[in-house]
């Protein structure tokens, strides 16, 4: 058998004739294959506003700044995530902090959210902006989150890296209870372009800010210039932006992958399904089910049972790479990364988290996994547990 990866874009002649077309049109950037696929993405997504970017990093940086994160403000987010979570925090010279996560979903935990902050309101340390993050495409418990947050005056960005066309309490990701959602089109993400990032919002405000912020700080709107223009040339810089832009040929990738997003994600839960009962009895803990929410399966994350097993992780890691098995590990917590540690952050921090990462192994999981594949790898981890 050849080798699986863990994670897999899927690229078909659609695709290729989407960004060919837009290769051989007026614009390779800034045209009209943008605003088409935030439309798109908007209108998949429930959302009122769609902000395409260059990549999720960026999306969550911009979002940050958009809210007002700066030098003195105080961000919360999962230590249970990519890198990337954290460090838009960091770009704004802000202040990070994490609250550990729920043994059962990995996202971060309610109750030690609502602890913390308790505490904060105490010592005054509440912080400006809390990040949770949607593990493995599950949401997190935004509900819940948003009564914390107008208690106690936070805004939320949700990082839904994971979790495009996820759903919660019925409504897709990205349409209610944050004030901004992040997603990402990197290779491995659930729709594709190369790099890419989209951001939504239904605040009016807040959309026009990640718009200026996305493109230098300039816009070319004339009912939104200070003052009188000279001619129709005139452009205003109104504050301090970036270039954050995705091309229209990544957005023209990004429509042709939207199409066939709904097809993906009933075939990402198939798996998921068949996962459940082919891993039945084994010493490990499946992926939690709940039935408020539904989940994109971006990952699918088995934690092994260590009394159980003789078995430590990185044997079963080894082995099924030797078995020609891509697995991988998600996630370090961030905490313990060394320049986080320089920070002040230290192992023992976040016990959860800690303790889910020593045991977690994400299994292949993608559209085109075939179920002889899955067999495949089901079988393999049920030969490597079995001593
Ligand atoms: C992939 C990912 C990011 C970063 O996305 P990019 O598009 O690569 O910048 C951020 N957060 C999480 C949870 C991710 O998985």
């Amino acid at each position: 058998m050849s080798f699986i990866p863990y994670s897999c874009q899927n690229i078909d002649a659609s695709d290729i004739a989407a960004v060919t077309d837009t290769l051989n049109s007026a614009y390779l950037t800034q045209g009209p294959a943008v605003p088409a696929f935030e439309n798109a993405f908007a209108t998949r997504h429930q959302a009122r506003h769609a902000i395409a970017v260059a990549n999720a990093t960026a999306g969550l940086h911009i979002a940050c700044l958009a809210l007002g994160v700066g030098p003195g403000s105080r961000v919360w987010t999962s230590p249970n995530s990519f890198i990337a979570s954290a460090n838009c925090a960091l770009y704004c010279g802000a202040k990070v902090d994490f609250v550990d996560i729920d043994p059962v979903t990995r996202n971060m935990s309610l109750q030690a959210l609502e602890q913390k902050l308790t505490q904060a309101a105490k010592n005054n340390t509440l912080p400006a902006v809390v990040i949770p993050v949607d593990f493995a495409g599950l949401p997190c418990d935004l509900k819940q989150m948003r009564e914390l947050a107008d208690r106690y005056h936070f805004s939320i960005i949700e990082d839904a890296s994971h979790a495009i066309g996820a759903e919660y309490l019925g409504k897709p990701t990205g349409s209610a209870y944050a004030d901004i959602t992040v997603f990402s089109m990197h290779a491995v993400k659930i729709i594709t372009t190369a790099e890419g990032g989209v951001i939504t919002t239904q605040d009016d405000a807040l959309a026009k800010k990640l718009r200026l912020l996305r493109s230098q700080g300039i816009t070319r709107e004339s009912a939104d210039l200070q003052y009188n223009p000279e001619g129709p040339w005139v452009y205003e810089q109104q504050l301090l932006g970036f270039n954050y832009r995705l091309t229209d040929i990544q957005a023209a990738l990004g429509s042709s992958q939207l199409r066939k997003l709904d097809a993906w994600l009933q075939r990402r839960t198939q798996l998921a399904d068949r996962y459940d009962e082919l891993l039945a009895g084994l010493p490990l803990k499946i992926p939690a089910r709940l039935s408020d929410r539904r989940s994109s399966w971006h990952l699918y994350a088995v934690e092994l049972d260590s009394e159980a097993t003789r078995r430590s992780r990185c044997e079963v890691y080894m082995g099924m790479q030797d078995a020609q098995i891509g697995v991988n590990v998600h996630y370090i917590p961030i905490h313990t990364q060394p320049y986080y540690r320089a920070l002040g952050f230290a192992e023992g921090d976040f016990p959860n988290a800690e303790r889910y990462y020593s045991r977690a192994i994400s299994i292949p999981l993608f559209p085109s996994l075939t179920d002889t594949q899955q067999e495949y790898v089901a079988s393999t981890l049920r030969t490597l547990l079995s001593i």
